[in-house]
């Protein structure tokens, strides 16, 4: 497990790719907003990766009869790579949302209920934070926030 800087707009990039096939097999089409500075942040690559795999997969799965996801990702003011997954899927009740990332917690027929927790504990353990906002019947958007760090040298 090696800690590096790392672009977070790269890995974004290499995993939207990754997922691609994926999205067009459930009718979604993902647009990528990312600017074009890198955003720096430190940490482990594969790590972070399974993070935006884990929850764009949840927003693909989460569109029975496909939409857009939306990824938008910019440096803040607050000193934080800024990074919004937002979905048109079913969307996640009150209740639902307290229970999401708790061990085994799907309401999938195949589901593990276990990506949300292994992406919470990932983004904690680089520091950053993740929140959930959604509306049953509209959508959900993941926003993850990650240390901005300066460009190495
Ligand atoms: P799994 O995908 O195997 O069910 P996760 O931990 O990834 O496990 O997600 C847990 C649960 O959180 C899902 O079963 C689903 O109910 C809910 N969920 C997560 N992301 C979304 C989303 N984007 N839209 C609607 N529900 C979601
Ligand atoms: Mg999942």
């Amino acid at each position: 497990y090696e800690l590096a800087f790392k672009d977070a707009r790269q890995m974004m990039t290499e995993t939207v790719n990754l997922l691609e096939t994926q999205a067009i097999l459930h009718n979604v089409i993902i647009e990528f907003h990312a600017g074009d500075k890198p955003l720096w942040v430190m940490g482990v690559e594969n790590q972070l990766k399974q993070v935006f795999i884990n929850v764009i997969k949840n927003a693909i799965e989460a569109m029975q009869n496909g939409g857009v996801v939306k990824i938008s990702m910019s440096h803040d003011e607050d000193g934080t790579v800024n990074i919004r997954i937002q979905d048109q899927g079913s969307g996640i009740s009150k209740e639902q949302l307290s229970k999401i990332g708790q061990p085994f917690y799907t309401t999938k027929d195949k589901g593990t209920g276990l990506g949300l927790m292994v992406t919470y504990k990932i983004v904690d353990n680089h520091k950053g934070q993740i929140t959930a906002e959604s509306e049953i019947g509209t959508g959900t958007t993941f926003i993850i926030r990650l240390p901005y760090y300066e460009q190495p040298i």
